[in-house]
């Protein structure tokens, strides 16, 4: 064993002790004896092993530990913190600037237990309510946790969108390219791992025609050019001119619509993708819903999908009362002056103590307070809500006597998420069948990239807030995008609400639902099945018809 690993392994031994909150005094000699080991310029597997306790920053406990490694490449107590500690911590490990002291507040304090969970509590703001994280802390670990993440190798669709964009431009008016967007990134897929194109021209040529100071790594490989640009990889698809369409078509669709489409039509050779279509007496299939099997894409509403324009309420958001960063008036003004109509204003119950949920008192607050504004803001109006936490049994987080003053309620799992099928279904249900859930908020708590979400049928879900009258959440935050767009035509088939709400804790991320609305276009949804379209007057009468529920 060489001096640089004896020192990464105590090191890392240091680290651990750290983070389990072990002998600090052992810890801080491990990291000093880590760093001169570095700089030994002679090897300690080929001195005699008296002479190493002579070294500088050896003592005899970490002699020992070094001669351990030197007979057995490892250390017992080392493998034994490294077996204590989850994957997801020793993920976070990686992240710069997140040092073992810190990262144990980040475990044991604030309960977060990943990179993706890390990066959301960074984005809600919640860090700075810690002692030792500054606001300066939170943007530096966010920034090198959204690092972390990339570097995985897989985006999400929010994250690589605008880039595509500019690189479709730079081909095309640049380049004068005969080019096409495809791939996942043409059918707005929820998480991306290449930016792809089909390009006319020979492979070689356009790969000479890259710009060094854009475009690293370029490999052709079999016509076709991999390479990235600003670390993002992105794939060229070369043909000629009158196999544009075809190539443009066969890498479009997920690979379950093509293999089913070539099993019942055939695919012509041609320059334009639409020929492939009317060849076939078929409407143009749009490329953003080619997911499933062309009878599947085929029942779904082919035109007149919802988009970005017709959000007329921004439903679900946070304020400074529990863990936004905007005051609510900041909120309502933001909101205002885009020209939507309506804020629900949404924050925390009192069981999601971390993010700051209210009690009783606060919320009387919070009313006087959206009572008031809306006498300066009209005819815009600030809705009463609450993103109330649904207990582990089930139960909302608020007497009967409490959720009665709201307007709204969105009903959330916010803790306890390791949950059986049979948990998870229980405690969902019984929220949908609480006469004052009115929307079910991020369905299945799951983080893009990150985490899974806890088991559900979801069938039965959607059955159940069909039969309780109970709005689906599309949480339009690009690393939820939950429920997911798969399930929205089976909900839109029994008549279930979708609202697509962008969940803001600041006002920038009122902009996210334009992320909910393309998740919502893959599965054709139409504006009238979106509660967020709902005209002021519309959703004052929804609120009415809620009502009705409530004992
Ligand atoms: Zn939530
Ligand atoms: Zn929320």
């Amino acid at each position: 064993m060489k001096n640089s690993d004896i020192a990464d392994e105590l090191s890392l031994l240091s680290k651990m002790l750290d983070l389990h909150n072990q002998d600090a005094e052992l810890a801080k000699s491990l990291s000093n004896a880590a760093f001169q080991i570095d700089r030994y310029t002679s090897e300690m597997s080929s001195m005699p092993r008296n002479n190493i306790y002579q070294l500088r920053g050896i003592t005899n406990a970490i002699a020992d530990f070094i001669f351990e490694l030197l007979d057995t490449n490892t250390l017992n107590i080392l493998q034994h913190w490294l077996q204590n500690t989850p994957d997801g911590i020793l993920q976070m490990m990686q992240i710069k600037g997140l040092g073992p002291k810190k990262l144990r507040i980040v475990w044991k304090e604030m309960n977060i237990e990943n990179p993706s969970e890390l990066l959301y509590a960074c984005n809600e703001n919640r860090l700075v309510a810690y002692k030792g994280f500054g606001e300066k802390l939170q943007q530096s670990i966010l920034d090198a946790t959204e690092f972390y993440l990339n570097s995985n190798g897989k985006y999400l669709y929010a994250k690589v969108k605008y880039f595509s964009e500019q690189l479709l431009l730079y081909f095309t008016q640049l380049k004068k390219w005969q080019v096409s967007l495809t791939g996942d990134i043409r059918r707005q897929s929820n998480i991306i791992e290449f930016v792809e194109y089909v390009i006319v021209g020979k492979a070689e040529s356009i790969a000479s025609n890259l710009d060094a100071q854009y475009f690293t790594e370029i490999n052709i490989e079999d016509k076709i050019i991999l390479c990235t640009s600003h670390g993002i990889p992105i794939k060229l698809y070369c043909c000629k001119a009158n196999e544009f369409g075809t190539l443009v078509f066969t890498t479009t669709g997920s690979s379950d619509f093509v293999n089913d489409f070539q099993n019942q039509y055939s695919i012509s050779t041609c320059s334009d993708e639409a020929e492939i279509f009317t060849s076939q007496q078929l409407p143009f299939i749009s490329p953003v819903i080619r997911e499933y099997t062309v009878a599947n894409t085929l029942a779904l509403p082919q035109n007149n999908w919802i988009q970005f324009a017709d959000i007329k309420g921004i439903i679900h958001n946070h304020s400074t009362y529990s863990d936004g960063a905007n005051t609510l008036q900041e909120m309502a003004l933001a909101c205002k002056n885009s020209g939507y109509a309506y804020l629900v204003i949404s924050d925390h119950s009192q069981y999601a103590a971390y993010a700051n949920g209210l009690r009783p008192e606060r919320i009387a607050e919070q009313h006087k307070e959206i009572e008031e504004l809306n006498k300066t803001l009209a005819p815009f109006k600030i809705f009463k809500s609450i993103e109330c936490d649904i207990l582990p049994d089930g139960n909302l987080d608020y007497t009967s006597e409490i959720l009665n003053s709201f307007d709204v309620i969105v009903a959330s799992v916010h803790s306890v998420l390791n949950m059986t099928e049979e948990k998870a279904m229980a405690r969902l249900l019984k929220a949908i069948e609480n006469p004052y859930t009115n929307i079910l908020g991020h369905p299945t708590g799951r983080l893009l990239l990150g985490r899974a979400g806890y088991p559900l049928d979801m069938k039965k879900i959607i059955d159940a807030c069909a039969a309780n009258n109970v709005v689906l959440e599309l949480n339009a935050n690009p690393r939820r995008l939950d429920l997911d767009w798969q399930w929205l035509p089976y909900a839109v088939e029994k008549n279930v609400l979708i609202s697509i709400n962008p969940d803001a804790h600041k006002v920038e991320g009122i902009a996210d639902n334009e992320y909910g609305v393309y998740a919502a276009q893959k599965a054709g949804l139409l504006a009238s099945q979106n509660l967020s379209s709902f005209t002021l007057q519309q959703f004052e009468q929804f609120i009415i018809h809620q009502h009705t529920k409530r004992p």
